[in-house]
């Protein structure tokens, strides 16, 4: 069955990555274009399974990228692809290298300069290329997702298409096995934070709730052992929350704390899973108190509530406060930032910035309205009393 834009065909166990072989024989592919971060390619041992497979195909390597797909590595990749086009996409690493892999199968094959579609300006009218998505992290989920992240200096864009979901997801848990602790912590996190994020979505459907609320289980009871003790059992599990929570956020995409959280990773240089996980307490809190006037979700505040009740319950919490605190030990725990302060962001001015630097329509997906003040307020919590003149 064709993968729609809700299910890639997903191989999720360990040593899946042998499936590969098969999966390029499948597509009947003569010449790949490899997206591949060679750090991660060679230390998670994904290169002992794929070194002598693809030795014998015609491949087109892209590597050598920043972290956080930048515009100047999209063109480099657009370019390589444009001057002798491919057949097949596989993209090997973490978030990075597999939201590169969708926005190169996508914008290569189109007419347009990659900026002008990575701005919105122009709109791809070619489908994307197929492509096998190989994480060796447990955390974005990219594998299960239409869209991919794309920053011009500290901007940050998002690039959507159905053709972009990844045909495959190959899972092999094995990958993330030697990944040290505080990629497995921030990986993790986000992985958490995006199950959290898709359950209060004015997005959420059903379904997504289904897959959100097992993702927030797995995460909320694999990622400290993860980080700390990591066993067989404990990386397959967060492999599964990763996946899950992509496939969540596929359907219902992110809500405030993602929306805040560009800017700290672009400006302040905190891991992407760590800038989320920042806020993601306070916005508990914040869309917790949620009422009638300020509901943005058609099907009322009383839904939402339930649905962030059902957050608490996930977590073994009995109230909000609990709920919060459980959020915040847990990140604490694996090494996460724990207050704006620790980045370096004392000023009004600062928290000001990071207020004006959120997406909109992204804003638009969380639950209870929010606007400039609100957020400078609620980011003032991490001040001490005498920095918060507010
Ligand atoms: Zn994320």
């Amino acid at each position: 069955m064709a993968p729609t834009a809700h299910s890639p065909n997903v191989l999720l166990y360990e040593g899946a990555i042998r499936s590969v072989e098969r999966l390029i024989q499948e597509h009947a592919a003569s010449h790949i274009f490899l997206v591949v971060d060679e750090d991660a390619y060679r230390f998670s041992g994904a290169d002992d399974t794929l070194k002598s497979l693809l030795a014998n195909l015609h491949t087109t390597r892209f590597c050598g990228f920043q972290p956080n797909p930048k515009l100047v590595d999209i063109q480099r990749g657009v370019s390589l692809f444009r001057a002798n086009p491919p057949e097949l996409v596989i993209a090997i690493g973490g978030g990075t290298a597999i939201d590169l892999g969708k926005l190169i199968g996508f914008i290569g094959p189109q007419n347009e300069a990659s900026r002008e579609i990575v701005t919105g300006n122009k709109i791809g009218t070619v489908d994307a290329l197929p492509m096998i998505a190989i994480p060796t992290t447990a955390g974005t989920g990219s594998e299960a997702t239409h869209f991919a992240v794309a920053y011009i200096g500290t901007d940050k864009y998002s690039v959507a298409h159905p053709s972009m979901l990844p045909a495959h997801a190959v899972i092999d848990p094995r990958l993330t096995h030697s990944l040290p602790g505080p990629i497995t912590a921030a990986t993790g996190l986000d992985a958490f934070c995006q199950a959290i994020e898709s359950i209060w979505a004015v997005g959420a459907t059903d379904e997504s709730i289904e897959y959100a609320s097992t993702a927030v289980e797995c995460a909320y009871q694999y990622l400290q052992i993860s980080v700390k003790t990591p066993t067989p059992e404990s990386r397959l599990a967060m492999s599964r929350a990763s996946h899950l929570a992509g496939k969540a956020i596929n359907i219902s995409k992110t809500t405030a704390p993602h929306a805040l959280s560009y800017i700290l990773t672009s400006k302040y240089k905190v891991p992407h899973g760590f800038a989320v996980a920042m806020t993601l307490s306070k916005f508990l809190a914040f869309n917790a108190a949620i009422d009638a006037n300020e509901c943005v979700d058609s099907r009322g505040h009383e839904d939402v509530c339930k649905r962030i009740l059902r957050i608490v319950s996930l977590l073994g919490a009995t109230s909000i406060a609990e709920a919060c605190r459980l959020i915040d030990s847990l990140a604490v725990s694996i090494g996460c930032p724990t207050s704006l302060v620790d980045l370096g962001i004392t000023r009004q001015e600062q928290l000001s910035e990071i207020a004006a630097s959120v997406n909109v329509q992204r804003m638009s997906n969380n639950p209870r309205k929010i606007n400039h003040s609100m957020i400078v307020q609620l980011l003032s919590q991490d001040f001490p009393a005498d920095l918060a003149r507010l």
